[in-house]
């Protein structure tokens, strides 16, 4: 019987190659075709060897160089084809990432598939920014949500942010107005404090933080651009001189 390639979809983290997992800077190094998206850090690429394949699937907001279907039937057709194939994703491939749906297109063609997790964006920016997620004294509940996804309006966000949660919102940068409208109408407080973080965990980042009542404009102002966090909650208020700083930008 032919021999059929293994599917690794494999969490790169959020930037930098130093949070790979060792399973995944492995797999990277020894590849010889490597599938990934436009998130993947080139430092992260560049661990590949030499006369390895890579091919860029980088989708853009509106401008999707490759539709899902066809991602999916790239791994398939490299597997059975007999290559493995390293599908490297940005954080990890299960949060935001597709990959369940990739995962479920390999099984179904034969193709085995192994997961290897990564450092999501969460938890990447939240160290680097030293916001932590969750906190005795500020926040025992978490959530992820995806701020660009089909039918938010109808979504009930109501629960997930407020006094001792901490809502992260993905993929919110453009959608933000919105975001901010629907959580006060939902009964959050207009002076919940609010962090965007830019480019977590890559050279170029960014920590902005600003009440909830004034994150568009922060987004605006700043030209705040993906990819980036929002996460709400006074979790993001803690570090030293942020509560001074946010009393200062709120009064301005
Ligand atoms: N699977 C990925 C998420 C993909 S969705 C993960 O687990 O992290 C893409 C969104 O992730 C971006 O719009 C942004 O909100 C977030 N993101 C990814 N990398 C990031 C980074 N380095 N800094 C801030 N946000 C990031």
């Amino acid at each position: 019987m032919a021999y059929v390639g293994t599917v690794y979809l494999v969490g790169a983290g959020p930037g930098d190659p130093d949070l790979l997992t060792l399973r995944a800077a492995r797999l990277v190094e020894r590849a010889g075709l490597i599938v990934h998206d436009g998130l993947v850090d080139p430092a992260v690429l560049a661990l590949a060897r030499r006369g390895a394949e890579l091919v860029s699937v980088a989708k853009r907001r509106a401008r999707h160089t490759l539709p899902q279907e066809e991602i999916n039937a790239l791994l398939v057709r490299e597997a059975l084809a007999g290559r493995d194939v390293v599908r490297l994703k940005g954080g990890d491939p299960l949060v935001f990432g597709r990959g369940g749906e990739e995962a479920e297109a390999c099984r179904a063609a034969g193709v085995p598939v192994e997961i290897v997790p990564g450092i999501s964006a969460a938890l990447g920016a939240a160290a680097a920014a030293q916001i932590p997620l969750t906190h005795r004294d500020a926040a025992s509940v978490v959530s992820f949500v995806a701020g660009q996804c089909k039918g938010l309006a109808e979504q009930d966000w109501a629960g997930l942010a407020g006094k001792g949660r901490t809502l992260v919102i993905y993929m919110g940068v453009k959608t933000a107005p919105g975001i901010a409208e629907k959580l006060m109408a939902d009964g959050l407080a207009p002076d919940m404090p609010v962090a965007a973080i830019e480019n977590a965990c890559r050279p170029e980042m960014r920590v902005l933080r600003s009440p909830l009542a004034g994150l568009p404009e922060l987004v605006e102002r700043a030209r705040v651009k993906s990819p980036a966090l929002i996460v709400i909650g006074e979790v993001t208020a803690r570090e030293d001189g942020a509560l001074a700083a946010l009393a200062a930008e709120y009064s301005a």
